[in-house]
């Protein structure tokens, strides 16, 4: 069994005063190793902060996003040794905001991913269908087409997780039911298993999509789930513990 991941994705949330819900998110983190790890991914504007709040607990702190440059002409772009440099561990890479909103391909996932494992970060790459692609029936050929674009040129399984994220479940309060995650959840694990040989048994493969303390001890068990990825429950620190809680009890 994966060592399960519980990632916050606080978006475009979080000014100072926020800070003290990712000190009590760290006071409730377990030293344990055979615990969940926990991350919050938060602005870029809070990760120094963040850093230092989360300093000797085992929380960790990652972006958002980040540039596939490492440096040069992109204003108000953040690039991986930036994050890597100020003390991020992970970040999310291709989240569906960003590939809707910021037009970001799967080829700029991938590059962008790239540059995250080459400054020694953890990049979490999101995936998922809209609702008109699951009612066409293509949820499977979506998933495969972005996970061999998203994953191009990536060749250590240790260095990338996989967030599966139905595009119609984020932020919404539609929950994917076990069997739809389930699902999705083995054919991503078959695909990487066949592009990375049984190392690929080892990339976790997070579910995100309105996750929450009611629903995360039906999600959290589910075959090859190995986490989760939370956006609207990661901004109350009782709520994103509950959920972490949850998993940790899958793991004892
Ligand atoms: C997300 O931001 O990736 C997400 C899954 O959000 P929410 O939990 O609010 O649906």
């Amino acid at each position: 069994m994966n060592r399960k991941l519980i990632a916050g994705n606080w978006k475009m949330n979080g000014l100072r005063a926020d800070l003290s819900i990712i000190r009590e998110v760290a006071a409730g983190a377990s030293p344990s190793l055979q615990a969940p790890e926990l991350l919050l991914c938060v602005p870029a504007t809070l990760l120094g902060e963040a850093v230092q709040a989360a300093t000797g607990a085992a929380l960790k702190i990652g972006g958002q996003t980040c540039q596939a440059a490492d440096k040069g002409a992109f204003t108000g772009d953040i690039s991986a040794p930036m994050l890597a440099e100020i003390g991020a561990h992970y970040v999310i890479i291709g989240h569906s905001e960003r590939r809707t909103g910021h037009g970001e391909t799967d080829e700029m996932v991938a590059a962008q991913a790239r540059a995250a494992v080459n400054a020694a970060l953890t990049a979490i790459i999101c995936v998922g269908e809209t609702l008109e692609q699951r009612a066409s029936a293509r949820t499977l050929e979506v998933i495969e087409g972005q996970l061999a674009g998203s994953l191009q040129g990536l060749k250590s399984p240790a260095s990338f997780v996989i967030a599966y994220e139905p595009l119609w479940a984020i932020g919404t309060g539609k929950v994917a039911t076990p069997a739809q995650i389930g699902e999705v959840h083995a054919f991503i694990r078959a695909f990487l298993v066949d592009r990375f040989g049984p190392p690929g048994r080892g990339v976790r493969i997070l579910y995100g999509g309105s996750l929450n303390p009611a629903n995360a001890p039906e999600i959290l068990p589910i075959q090859d789930v190995d986490g989760g990825l939370i956006g609207g429950a990661s901004l109350k620190a009782g709520d994103f513990l509950a959920i972490y809680a949850t998993a940790s009890a899958l793991t004892v």
